[in-house]
């Protein structure tokens, strides 16, 4: 039934009809996903629906395979090969899942209702506006593009987010070949209307700034003799490398590989003002720089979203720049809420907080003290629990906990070492160091997204069996390990049917080999046979034909 309340009317409550049917099974509980990106739609794929009542809201009624967008700004992959119809991948799940193509606006935690509006229709109101209610809420709306308030950039820039950016971005690089084929152009005039400068370093900046360099090369140098001189691309980035998150070796191979290219890389300057033709960048040593350009793209970052904020400001955690989450991907002191991708931050848990309870655990013959052996057996869930211990003997190549123990008592022998609570507080003080936040890729969205569904497939265990701070093996034991991130490794396309690409163990491979695994693991990564296929016809298109030029 539909409920009133403030001028707004409930829509969301579609299982009570169910429930008439099927007197004897009890009302399932809703779900209700905000977002249908990586995190929202894995979380979909992988959910069993029919466990709960499930609604799915998000304003765009579609999935977007985001690696490959840099590919559609210069027409390598055409937009429709990147995106899989949301009600496609439900329909294929079976069951009855709900979705509404609106946007939520405002979470209302305290009464478990989500504020939502449509731009396609209105309502009685007139105002499109409705409320959905929930049991379980799992937000999952990804994040803005950040300009860091930097004067001019909304007006001014491209964003490349959305498909319909990288749409933009085509038809705008088209736009600025055109236009310095004018006529009653000067020679001036037509460079700067050739002037690319894409803002930030990071792996979207770099790829796009590769793949334009491949279309001007490859094909616009055909199509505009004349003026294809007086094209420069600009990639300005205000740390002292570009892809700083990568290893240093694909930082200067990327830095060098750019150089030969022509692309005129500006580390070190940061953009402190766009005009309608003019970027104003800024360098300690040249003050303010004013360029002249044609076309801008800004890649530099992502913030929260505006509702998010207030979402935030509401549960008490107005001073976070993240919506933080547990490693079980709750909200923290938010009942019901979960958090997935990149709207959200998991809250890590610091060794040293929970120090006495770990050593109180290990210390199974409550002698005061921990021998090697005590600390040993607990490892493997202190490992699962505090991923920064792990990550902290690593760093120091150290093998296992003895070690740490060993160096935080001197060389004292291996077999004799106990160590009392203060001893063993000084060997893992170093630890939480460790701790980093996750960085906001597809692939932590889509692990999260997963592990949740998992979480929720299973969630009736989990209510009977709550986790304690460390998971001891035979006692106390709950189903749901916390959340644990596995890096599968990252690739950075450079153009030329280069990539560097960063595999787990530090095994980094730079080359025309990488770019071979790229195209594999972009292909078999699809969401569908259907976008698998028209990829893999894109890619081969433009092998035979080149880019396509019109739009
Ligand atoms: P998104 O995928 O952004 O999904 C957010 C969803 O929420 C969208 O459906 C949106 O419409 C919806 N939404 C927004 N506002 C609301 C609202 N108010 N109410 C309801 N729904 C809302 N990562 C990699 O790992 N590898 C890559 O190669 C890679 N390349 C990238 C290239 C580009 C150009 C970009 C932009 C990103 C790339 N990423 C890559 C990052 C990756 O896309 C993100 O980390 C990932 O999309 C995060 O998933 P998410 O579910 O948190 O958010
Ligand atoms: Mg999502
Ligand atoms: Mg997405
Ligand atoms: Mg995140
Ligand atoms: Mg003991």
């Amino acid at each position: 039934g539909a409920a009133s309340s403030g001028g707004l009317v409930a829509y969301a409550d579609s299982k009570s009809d169910d429930v008439a049917d099927k007197p004897q099974g009890p009302r399932k509980k809703k779900v209700v996903v905000l977002g249908t990106g990586w995190g929202g739609t894995t979380f979909l794929r992988n959910l069993d629906s029919r466990l709960y009542d499930v609604q799915v809201v998000s304003p765009r009624n579609y999935f977007a395979f985001t690696p490959l967008l840099p590919s559609v700004t210069c027409g390598t992959v055409e937009p429709r090969s990147v995106v899989e119809p949301i009600r496609r991948i439900l329909e294929k799940k079976g069951g009855d899942i709900k979705f509404w193509e609106a946007e939520c606006f405002k979470i209302d935690s305290a009464n478990k209702k989500i504020h939502c509006r449509s731009n396609i229709g209105t309502n009685l109101d007139g105002d499109g506006e409705f409320l959905v209610d929930y049991d379980y809420l799992v937000v999952a709306v990804g994040a803005r593009s950040n300009t860091f308030n930097t004067p001019g950039v909304v007006e001014n820039c491209h964003f490349l987010k959305e498909v319909e950016d990288a749409q933009k971005i085509r038809r705008s690089v088209m736009d600025c070949f055109e236009r310095a084929s004018l006529p009653y152009l000067n020679e001036e005039e037509r460079k700067n209307s050739l002037h690319f400068v894409v803002v930030g370093g990071g792996p979207t900046g770099v790829e796009f700034a590769a793949e334009l360099h491949d279309f001007v090369t490859e094909d616009l140098s055909k199509l505009y003799p004349s003026i294809q001189h007086l094209v420069k691309i600009s990639l300005v980035e205000a740390a002292d490398h570009i892809l700083t998150m990568f290893d240093k070796r694909i930082t200067k191979f990327a830095e060098e590989k750019f150089v030969r290219d022509g692309i005129n890389v500006k580390t070190g300057y940061k953009v402190v003002k766009v005009s309608k033709d003019a970027i104003t960048m800024q360098n300690p040593a040249t003050g303010d720089v004013a360029v002249p350009y044609g076309m801008a793209v800004w890649s530099t970052g992502i913030g929260t979203r505006p509702f998010v904020v207030e979402f935030m400001k509401q549960i008490g955690q107005g001073n976070r720049r993240v919506l933080a989450t547990d490693e079980w991907l709750r909200v923290l002191e938010c009942d019901g809420v979960y958090a997935v991708g990149d709207c959200a931050t998991i809250n890590q848990r610091r060794v040293m907080e929970d120090i006495s309870e770990i050593f109180r655990v290990a210390d199974k013959d409550n002698s005061g003290t921990l021998t090697v052996k005590e600390i040993q057996d607990v490892l493997d869930d202190i490992y699962v629990r505090y991923p920064q211990v792990e990550l902290y003997l690593k760093s120091r190549q150290m093998n296992g906990i003895a070690d740490l123990v060993r160096t935080s008592k001197g060389d004292a022998e291996k077999e004799s070492i106990e160590l009392n609570i203060e001893e063993f507080k000084k060997a893992l003080s170093l630890v939480d160091s460790q701790v980093k936040n996750l960085p906001a890729t597809a692939q932590v969205a889509a692990q999260q997204g997963q592990y949740l569904a998992r979480c929720f497939n299973k969630m009736k265990d989990a209510e009977e069996n709550p986790e304690g701070p460390i998971r001891i093996r035979g006692e106390g034991r709950h189903r749901f390990r916390p959340f644990r991130y596995r890096h599968l490794g990252q690739f950075a396309p450079l153009g030329g049917e280069q990539t560097a690409a960063q595999l787990p163990g530090d095994w980094i491979s730079i080359g025309h080999s990488s770019q071979w695994l790229w195209y594999s693991v972009y292909a078999t990564k699809q969401i569908s046979w259907r976008t698998r296929a028209l990829v893999i016809s894109d890619w081969s298109r433009r092998f035979v034909f080149g880019r396509d030029s019109s739009c």
